[in-house]
């Protein structure tokens, strides 16, 4: 029967088409890049559905970006021969668990039209709080606050649970009390922010097993992709809705990871323990318990969101959670030819942690790994300029071109050189067109009219266009809705009925307010793109830009056409406004071929023919702060995103080096990449650069590197590359990572933060 059945079984090898077909118990898929775990997921959900196994509303399937999401349900209509009718629950952890918290917002003390506030609303809000206290937003600056609030809330815990020690690295022991208080406004405001959307799930669930028993029913196959990046506050929702029989949940330990704690590599400060399941949550006697049908697909090679929670050893213990599981190994690399493939192996056999897998590949050798220095980062960007114009002579698509940075800022110099070429580009996961400040006034507009307890978006735009609508107008407005506990917008109308306000700013806040009622009156009747229109014109938002005189106002101008025109494709404003919450990784442009510009964070999951990576440099890649921040650990997430770099390319991948890179503004003189060593030299072909580098070559050839090196004078005399090599040549590739030399001064302010990885906001 092995050969026979669905045609989309028949392209599989016997490994894959097991993992799609042992539809009973949980299956865990544990293999390297390119050997088809995506792939795997896609197939099984068409079998599940083909063998009727389940409607499509009841199987739940976690993917990493809404990108992906699509293209699964995309692939799947492929499979079946035909578009599958809703699948609901296929989507990002953010955008399922925000499905499911609007079913039981009340729950949450929210109601189902909460808003989803993105970093900036986020950090706008906690300077409020920081100011109410009295806080000192320099010394403790609310960005900072809003990292410890989204860490905390990654691993799954409430103001009440976040251990004492921890709360007290912020402002001498408020931590915990502000998330407390944050928590509450939020509330207040109805809002969620994207830790929320999960988190308020899990005590949703926790707190009424009859609500979680109805998801646990509903859901008769669970399927997770990307495994090996799930956080602590995915695994305990996966759990929760798995019926995992063995419930282990997270302890946290009273202490903070210290620097020098993370410098020994010591695992994050979560520790799980066995816990027995809530009694509530055994199955009532005489119901037989299920093993749930869960399969989760993951390489603890491509495990690159450590710095945002991400818990590798939520793979290892699978077996341990669900006995009995299924562990399949797929083997074979359909993706890359057997250059790339041996590049990318031996670059991340540095690495200690890991569990070790064989990877194989029948493709031919094909074109080596290439590696090429430049003299800076413009050349650098001329040089990939001139490539991929060639590739493009050879009539090759741009969409098959991807460029792939560290940090988000080395963007900005591809995107330069590909306007003066003309050459069309999308920007993947990076700085978006919703986060343009004129699409963020015309959508906190959109949000007061959609619900007028959104405070945040009502103070964005209360005095935009302005209508002398001060700071001290602001303040009072602030005062009366804290005091009576209602929103501002609410806190407007009650003022103008008195005479606390100047008679010019009481008469433009009472226009504020009526417009706002009368628009919320035509949403009844108009559609809500016109209504978009209307609140553009009346409000005299488009005026504004209309007269302003500056470079980018007709640009701005467009955009809002634009917004408007994109708010077609969604059946209300809600819709829309849900859309534009959970959106993060919608790619921009129009342009049907275009080169793609994105992190390596970003890349995860996605497959190119021709992959150009540049940037590799000490204290860029590796970054600098990774591995000051987290030491060896750091290090060997630096190396696992190197593998995920190199594991995207199907043909061809292309590494770049300047000698010379300005770093927020500040030029630095920088060292290749230890990587660079790091690459088996029968792989790879090193060219000379116009500039001339210090680099000596692949694997072996250190040596002459570090000869060159000398001519950096002094201040570079102990730099982690030298380390590195030493402690390499101990065996390891481990480094000492947080000890700096001179070198790091000048790049401290890297930030790895800064590679926002997709998921954030989807
Ligand atoms: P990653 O770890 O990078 O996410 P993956 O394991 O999810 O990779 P896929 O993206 O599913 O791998 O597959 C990689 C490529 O190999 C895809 O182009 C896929 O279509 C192809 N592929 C997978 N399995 C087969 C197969 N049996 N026959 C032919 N091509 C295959
Ligand atoms: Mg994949």
């Amino acid at each position: 029967r092995a050969s026979v059945g669905p045609k989309y079984l028949s392209g599989l090898n016997p490994e894959q088409r097991e993992a799609v077909e042992t539809l009973d118990g949980p299956v865990l898929v544990l293999a390297g890049a390119g050997t088809g775990k995506t792939r795997v997921l896609t197939t099984r959900i068409a079998h599940i559905l083909s063998q009727g196994r389940a409607r499509p509303a009841e199987i739940l399937s976690v993917t990493f970006t809404n990108k992906a999401a699509r293209e699964m349900k995309h692939r799947l209509g492929q499979m079946l021969g035909h578009a599958v009718e809703g699948m609901p629950w296929l989507g990002t952890f953010h955008s399922i668990g925000g499905r499911i918290l609007r079913f039981h917002a009340e729950l949450a003390q929210l109601k189902s039209n909460f808003t989803v506030l993105d970093v900036d609303d986020q950090v706008r809000l906690l300077k409020q709080l920081l100011q109410a206290e009295n806080i000192d937003d320099k010394r403790w600056p609310a960005r900072m606050l809003a990292g410890l609030i989204d860490g905390w809330k990654n691993r799954g815990l409430m103001p009440s649970q976040v251990p004492s020690g921890e709360a007290a690295v912020f402002a001498n022991g408020k931590g915990g009390k502000l998330y407390a208080s944050y928590q509450e406004r939020l509330k207040i405001l109805n809002a969620a922010d994207f830790g929320d959307l999960l988190l308020e799930n899990i005590r949703i669930f926790r707190e009424h097993p009859d609500i979680l028993r109805q998801y646990q029913q509903r859901f008769k196959f669970i399927l997770v992709d990307e495994y090996q990046d799930t956080n602590v506050a995915q695994y305990l929702w996966l759990r929760l809705l798995s019926q995992a029989p063995s419930f282990t949940s997270p302890r946290v330990r009273g202490e903070v990871a210290s620097r020098s704690d993370a410098g020994e590599g010591d695992s994050p400060s979560t520790e799980l323990v066995e816990t027995p399941p809530h009694p509530d949550l055994l199955p009532a006697s005489g119901e037989k318990e299920k093993t749930k049908n869960i399969c989760c697909v993951g390489d603890d090679d491509q495990s690159i969101y450590g710095w945002r929670g991400a818990e590798v050893d939520n793979i290892l213990r699978f077996e341990h959670d669900f006995p009995g599981a299924k562990v399949i190994r797929l083997e074979r690399n359909y993706r890359s030819t057997g250059h790339i493939l041996a590049a990318a192996s031996h670059l991340i056999a540095h690495n200690e942690g890991r569990l070790g897998k064989t990877l194989r590949t029948e493709d031919q050798d094909g074109e080596k790994v290439t590696v090429k220095g430049s003299w800076d980062s413009e050349e650098e960007a001329r040089g990939i300029g001139e490539e991929i114009e060639q590739i493009q002579r050879k009539g090759e698509k741009l969409n098959e071109i991807a460029i792939l940075v560290r940090a988000s800022y080395q963007m900005r110099e591809f995107e330069d050189r590909f306007v003066t070429l003309g050459l069309p580009y999308r920007v993947i996961g990076g700085p978006r067109f919703y986060e343009r400040a004129e699409i963020r006034d015309a959508l906190a507009y959109l949000r007061v009219i959609n619900s007028p307890a959104d405070d945040l978006a009502f103070e964005r735009i209360v005095n935009v266009p302005k209508r002398g609508l001060g700071d001290a107008t602001i303040q009072m407005l602030h005062d009366h809705a804290r005091k009576r506990r209602i929103p501002l917008f609410e806190a407007a109308r009650a003022v103008v009925e008195t005479d606390e306000l100047k008679p010019k700013a009481r008469g433009s806040l009472r226009d504020v307010v009526a417009q706002f009622d009368r628009w919320r009156a035509q949403r009844e009747v108009t559609s809500h793109t016109e209504l978009a229109q209307i609140v553009l014109d009346e409000s005299g938002y488009t005026e504004m830009w209309q007269k302003d005189r500056s470079a980018d106002a007709a640009g701005r101008l467009e955009n809002l056409k634009e917004l408007v025109r994109s708010m077609e494709e969604f059946e209300n404003l809600q819709g829309f406004l849900e859309h534009i919450s959970l959106v993060m990784d919608r790619e921009g442009g129009a342009e049907d071929d275009a080169v793609s510009l994105m992190t390596l964070h970003s890349a995860k999951g996605l497959e190119f023919d021709n992959v150009f990576l540049p940037g590799w440099e000490e204290g860029l890649f590796p970054s600098q702060r990774t591995l000051d921040e987290q030491g060896r650990a750091g290090l060997e997430e630096e190396r696992r995103l190197g593998h995920v770099g190199l594991t995207r390319a199907r043909r061809r991948a292309m590494i770049y080096f300047a000698t010379n890179r300005r770093i927020h503004g500040t030029w630095s003189t920088t060292i290749p990449s230890r990587f660079l060593d790091e690459l088996p030299a029968a792989n790879v072909e090193i060219t000379e650069s116009k500039g001339g580098s210090a680099w000596g070559g692949a694997g072996g050839y250190g040596a002459s590197r570090f000869d060159d090196m000398e001519a950096f004078g002094s201040s570079y005399s102990t730099p982690g590359w030298q380390r590195a090599q030493a402690n390499r040549n101990r065996g390891g590739g481990r480094t000492g990572g947080s000890q700096s030399g001179g070198f790091e001064e000048e790049t401290a302010s890297f930030s790895s933060a800064s590679s926002s990885g997709p998921d954030f906001g989807s």
